[in-house]
This record gives C-alpha cells, sequence and structure tokens, in this order.
C-alpha cells in the first residue's frame, strides 16, 4: 500500500469513527419505528401523551376557575395534544386536494389556448376573450372536433361539419380510462351541444366499427332523433346494431348501410352530400368519407394502412385518384396514429399468417393458443385457414370475441374453411394436437380470457406444459406491465410462449401487423390526395404536430393552411377555400363504470382521495337527556390504519372524543357545529400522528 492509500484509509477510519454514534442512534430509532412510533418511547409524541395530561389538569381547572367569556375559546381547545400546527395540516390538505384534482380531471377539456405553430393564428398567443368573442362568418362550413384531438390516449372520436345550421356527425367512440381512473372503464364525449341542436343533425356517419369510432353508440344514439339516417358499412352497422341490442330498450334506428364500392354520393340534407370510400384497416368495412359542401369537398381519412398485398380488397384508389382529378380535396383530415413510426409498413398480413402456421407446425404436439384484437377479423381469417390445413380445429373463447364473429359470419366479411369451428365445450374432447383457441387477452387485461386460462378460473381450459401461447399483438402504451404479468403467469405454467417483437428469441415472427399507415405511408397518400387545406386527427397532441410537421416540411402545404385544433375548436372553412380557428363550443367527457352505468366525477376524486389517504370512521352515541357518551365511540378505519395495531392513537382518540361531549353538554352547539368540529379535529390528530389527512366522518346518535 502506497502512502498515499495508507492517509486516506486512516482519514476514512477517522471518519466513520466520529460518525458511529450518529449512525448507531439512526439505527436504532430505525428499529423502533413502527406505525405509531411518534408514541413509542422516545417518539415525539411521548411528550404529548405527558403534555396530554398537563393540559387535561389544567384544562379540568380552567373550567372551574376561567371566566365565563374565556370558556367558547377554551372549548374549542379540548385535549387535542398535538404537535403540529394546524396550518401544515391545512397546507397537507391542499396539496392533496391539488394532486387529487389534477388526477381526476386528466380528460377535461377546459377552454385550450393552444401556443402551437398550427394553433390558426401563426403561433401567436390568443386569449381565450379573442376567441371567444370572435365573430362567425355565416357562409363558413365549420368542422368542430367533439372528440379524438389531442387527449391523454386515442379515441372518442367524433366529428361534427355544419353549415347554416345543417349538421353531419362522423363517428361517436368511446376511450378506456387509465388508472389513475379508479372504477372508471370509459368515456365517452358530451355532446350538450348537439343535444341542443338535435334537429339539426342531418346524418351520423361511421368510418369504421373500432370502439374508439362506435364505442359510444349506447350512449349517444338513442340521445339523436330516432329518424336520423346512421349510415355505415355492413359490419360497422352490425356491430353497431348488437351494441345497441344489450341496451334493456333497444332503440329503432334509421339504419342505413353502405356498400363504398359503389361510389354512392348520399345527398342528406340540402347542402350535404356524403361518399364513402373503401380503405384497408385492421377491421372490416373500413372507410374514410367525402364530404361536399357548398364551400369545398372535404376528405376524412378514418383509420387507414397502405399494404402492396392485401388480403381482400386493395383500398379503392382509383376512386380516390378520379375526385382528386375532377374535384381536388380542398381539406384533408388525416389520422395520425402510427405518424411516429418511420419507414413503410414493413410486412403484409399474409406474412402473418404463414408465420402463425410456423407456430403450428414447430409446436405441433399440443395445443395452439392464439390471443389477439377481437376485431381482427382478417388475422383471424388467416388463423382458420392455417389451423384448417393442419387439421386442427378451432373455438373461440371470450365475449367479445365470440360478438365480432357472430357479427363478421352475419355479414359474410370472414370466410371459414369448412367443419373447423368448433364450441369449446366440444373441443376440448379432442387430442391436444388437433386444438386451436383464439381468444381476447393479449393486452394482460386482468379478467380476460388468457389471464383466467393461467389461475385455472376459466370453465374449459387449464394452461399445461404443452401448451403454446401465441401474442399475435402488441401491447397498447400503457398495457405493457399487465402484458407482462400473463407472460409471467404463462411461463411459470410451463408453456411456450411466442410474443410479436421477439423474433430474435423464437425465430418465429413477425406475428402482428398494425392497422396504422407509417410515415411513409402519410408522406405517399397526402401527396396523391393534394389536399389545399390540412388537419392532422386522431392522435395525441404531438402526433397531430408531427402529422403537421409531415404535411408542411415534406408535403410542403403551407403553414396557414394546416391547424392543429383541440376538441371543441371551431374551424371555419371558408368560401375562399380558407381555415381558420374561430371560436369554441363546450365540450366534455361522461365516465361510466364497468356495468355502463355513469360514474360523476366527485366520486372518481373521492375514490382518489380514499386510495390515498384512507376513510376514517366515528359514530358517537350521545343521551338526549343528558347529552353524556352513552358508551364508547364506535370507530372504523378502512384504507387508513389498521386498528389493531394503532390502539394508542385510538385511545387517544376517544378520550378527546369523550372530553369533547362532555364540553358540549354545557355549551350545547347545534348538531352540525360539533360534527365540523369534531371532523376537524379528529383530522388534526391523524395527521399529526400519521402525516395522513383521511376522509373523516362523524356520525351522531341521540338516544
Ligand atoms: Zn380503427
Ligand atoms: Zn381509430
Amino acid at each position: 500500500m502506497n502512502k498515499q492509500e495508507e492517509e486516506r484509509r486512516s482519514r476514512l477510519l477517522k471518519m466513520r469513527a466520529e460518525r458511529l454514534p450518529d449512525i448507531k442512534k439512526q439505527f436504532e430509532e430505525a428499529q423502533n419505528r413502527n406505525f405509531n412510533s411518534n408514541f413509542a418511547p422516545g417518539g415525539k409524541d411521548e411528550k404529548l401523551l405527558k403534555k396530554s395530561k398537563a393540559v387535561k389538569k389544567t384544562t379540568k381547572k380552567a373550567v372551574k376557575e376561567t371566566p365565563k367569556k374565556n370558556e367558547e375559546k377554551d372549548l374549542r381547545k379540548v385535549n387535542l395534544s398535538v404537535s403540529t400546527k394546524k396550518g401544515e395540516m391545512v397546507h397537507h390538505q391542499k396539496m392533496l386536494s391539488q394532486d387529487v384534482n389534477a388526477q381526476a380531471t386528466q380528460h377535461i377539456i377546459g377552454l385550450p389556448v393552444n401556443k402551437s405553430r398550427y394553433n390558426g393564428f401563426k403561433g401567436t398567443q390568443v386569449t381565450n376573450a379573442q376567441i371567444k368573442s370572435a365573430r362567425p362568418d355565416p357562409e363558413a362550413v365549420r368542422i368542430i372536433p367533439i372528440g379524438g384531438v389531442g387527449e391523454f390516449g386515442i379515441g372518442k372520436n367524433m366529428t361534427v361539419v355544419e353549415y347554416k345550421g345543417e349538421m353531419i356527425v362522423i363517428d361517436m367512440g368511446s376511450l378506456f380510462a387509465s388508472e389513475d381512473y379508479p372504477g372508471v372503464n370509459y368515456m365517452v364525449p358530451d355532446i350538450k351541444y348537439l343535444e341542443d341542436n338535435r334537429d339539426n343533425v342531418k346524418a351520423i356517419l361511421f368510418t369504421h366499427a373500432h370502439l374508439d369510432h362506435i364505442g359510444a353508440c349506447r350512449h349517444l344514439l338513442p340521445k339523436f332523433n330516432l329518424l336520423t339516417p346512421i349510415y355505415g358499412t355492413d359490419f360497422t352497422i352490425g356491430m353497431i346494431k348488437k351494441q345497441m341490442s344489450e341496451l334493456e330498450d333497444v332503440p329503432e334506428l334509421n339504419y342505413q348501410v353502405v356498400d363504398p364500392l359503389k361510389h354512392e354520393k348520399f345527398q342528406v340534407s340540402e347542402h350535404f352530400s356524403v361518399e364513402f370510400i373503401h380503405v384497408l384497416h385492421s377491421i372490416p368495412g373500413s372507410t374514410a368519407i367525402v364530404v361536399r359542401t357548398p364551400n369545398g369537398t372535404i376528405y376524412f381519412s378514418g383509420d387507414w394502412r397502405h399494404e402492396e398485398n392485401p388480403m381482400g380488397v386493395q383500398t379503392d384508389y382509383e376512386r380516390i385518384d378520379e375526385i382528386v382529378k375532377t374535384e381536388g380535396i380542398d381539406l384533408m383530415l388525416n389520422e395520425s396514429t402510427n405518424i411516429d413510426s418511420p419507414g413503410h409498413h414493413p410486412h403484409s398480413e399474409y406474412d402473418v399468417g404463414e408465420n402463425l402456421g410456423k407456430v403450428m407446425d414447430n409446436y405441433a404436439g399440443g395445443r395452439i393458443i392464439v390471443s389477439c384484437f377481437s376485431s381482427q377479423i382478417g388475422r383471424i381469417e388467416l388463423i382458420l385457414k392455417e389451423a384448417a390445413a393442419r387439421g386442427r380445429k378451432v373455438a373461440f373463447s371470450g365475449f367479445s370475441m365470440i360478438n365480432n364473429i357472430e357479427v363478421a359470419l352475419r355479414t359474410k366479411s370472414v370466410k371459414v374453411p369448412k367443419d373447423t369451428i368448433m364450441k369449446m365445450e366440444d373441443i376440448i374432447k379432442l387430442p391436444d394436437e388437433k386444438v386451436c383457441i383464439i381468444c381476447t387477452g393479449s393486452q394482460g387485461e386482468m379478467n380476460a380470457v388468457l389471464n383466467r386460462m393461467v389461475t385455472g378460473a376459466h370453465k374449459y381450459i387449464k394452461i399445461k406444459s404443452t401448451d403454446t401461447i401465441v401474442f399475435s399483438s402488441n401491447p397498447i402504451p400503457g398495457n405493457e406491465p399487465h402484458v407482462v404479468s400473463t407472460v409471467d403467469g404463462l411461463l411459470r405454467e410451463g408453456a411456450s410462449v411466442i410474443q410479436n417483437g421477439k423474433s430474435h428469441i423464437t425465430n418465429l415472427g413477425p406475428l402482428h401487423l398494425s392497422g396504422h399507415a407509417y410515415f411513409e405511408d402519410h408522406v405517399d397518400f397526402v401527396t396523391r390526395i393534394h389536399p389545399k387545406n390540412y388537419l392532422p386527427y386522431h392522435g395525441e397532441f404531438y402526433m397531430l404536430q408531427h402529422n403537421a410537421e409531415m404535411a408542411e416540411n415534406v408535403i410542403g402545404i403551407p403553414r396557414e393552411n394546416i391547424i392543429i385544433s383541440d376538441d371543441g375548436d371551431i374551424i371555419e372553412f371558408s368560401k375562399d377555400k380558407k381555415i381558420r380557428k374561430h371560436g369554441r363550443i363546450s365540450v366534455g367527457n361522461k365516465l361510466y363504470d364497468d356495468a355502463d352505468q355513469p360514474v360523476h366525477e366527485a366520486v372518481v376524486k373521492d375514490r382518489i382521495h380514499i386510495s390515498r389517504e384512507g376513510i376514517f370512521i366515528i359514530v358517537l352515541t350521545l343521551s338526549k337527556k343528558t347529552g353524556h357518551l352513552v358508551k364508547t365511540p364506535d370507530i372504523v378505519s378502512r384504507a387508513f390504519i389498521y386498528l389493531d395495531n394503532s390502539e394508542e392513537l385510538i385511545g387517544k382518540i376517544r378520550h378527546y372524543l369523550r372530553q369533547k361531549t362532555d364540553k358540549s353538554i354545557s355549551t350545547d352547539p347545534e348538531l352540525k357545529v360539533l360534527k365540523e368540529e369534531i371532523k376537524e379535529d379528529i383530522t388534526h390528530i391523524l395527521f399529526d400522528a400519521t402525516g395522513h389527512t383521511p376522509i373523516v366522518i362523524p356520525v351522531i346518535n341521540k338516544v
């Protein structure tokens, strides 16, 4: 060891020796610390307990001796014996309520003042007042996104096109709520604006049957005039009808089934004519919609992807080119989902099918369980084909899977090889190598089929080590941890798991294809459409921005012809074919639970508050005659402290309550006032002991 090193060591040892008593003390403190460490010997409340006894004495004395004028003041101080200042508690409560509010209102669209480069005001700041007071152009066509732009997550797609009081509505989607919203399953747009203008709505159009486009139907369609025509392809209308059939009162609606390959133009009102265009996406019956207005032609892209070698009919590029050539597109609304994925779509759906076949070959001895999105009818068709070719039978599992297949069969949107589909209860009687199951749960949903197969909760299937499970899907952002937990569960059972995107491990893949165009597909398509004006839609704010940047920087659409809007913004499309942002309507969200019942925002806030701080209930029974406590107060703590471990704190609270009620006899405050005071004091005591402010509910009975 050289000299320098020696010196360093001795310096360190000296430092340690100096700090040792401190470290020891900290260690001992940590050892003694438990939930109510404040009351432990040496804890800060030990002093308080002593003080409290002292206070008790002085209070008694005070009652006897203090002149009457001070009595009231004293009463508020009944033996709280807390060391934290009330201000600290109030501060904690304020911060908490800010947090809870922030969490519970992420979906609320206030009056956004969008300062982005594409805000329609060349990026300059515009005040809400300016936006509100803008005078509308009576000759303009108004495009108003009710939902689906710049929200947290993709969903809730709904757009209104309006001209001189005539309105058409495109799509009516729902949005799955994140885990920030306890007990909320999904949200749908608040359509007060349309309800107020109910009779002006001339037609409702649906681009395709994904839930982010039709998921709100059950709640919203019954609010419109029942005679309003509802247009969509047969599969889309089939899925809407299926959804509506789950309502208690199924409304009779005016459905109009459209075949987009017929190129029909529907004059839906005096000023609007609409045409559906067949496009490729990941669900049957997907379309774009062309709306012809007095000010020009608008192209709503819907959701789309491009494939060189598609299953089924190619996107109707011929018709699109014809419209572009003969009339031109004055305004294009284009979806933004995969704008951040570089390049073109890398492979075709056929490759996925082929690879699923390879899985069946490589794992020929056992059952094959394929999990995918239930709406991917094309994918399901490929699985059926590959299974049939290998003599496997196929059964479906999962509510939405069976629903979608039913509609697909009814509308002839799926080709099924003869004698391939079997019922679940029958397929399990076959030898394993003859079994293929297509199920939901690829997103790791707790209660979906795949997880139930892992836990043994599934009626027919329990995962075994000879099973092979294929994830023919990608996790939707946010679902990754759930997918991991499902995969872990499957692996623990000894099963083989093949996930898309992990071909370096399994040598098998790709096993999934996204339904949305990649960046270069957008470049090609927007070049083809050659729109005068451009509105990115269907995306979170950054996606809209990237889509707009693509349009400006790659396609060369001038910045003033591109607008990124928020839900509720009114975009005016004028006679001279210019677009500008002009005014707002009020928009919002309605929350629903998994039983399709509405959830009030106040309930969500309470749930968040309780999940963070808990709830504390005190039940006091007072004698009507004497006002004294008749029995020991009942105390209930939920999601807060475990009562059995908190005797001292509870003792302190009981003691406080006894004193408080005794005091109240002489002054006889109103029950409401007494409750309020008890609530405040108990909150303070609990905060002092735990650093938390649960919801405190005092209940007072008089007998
Ligand atoms: Zn879609
Ligand atoms: Zn969509």
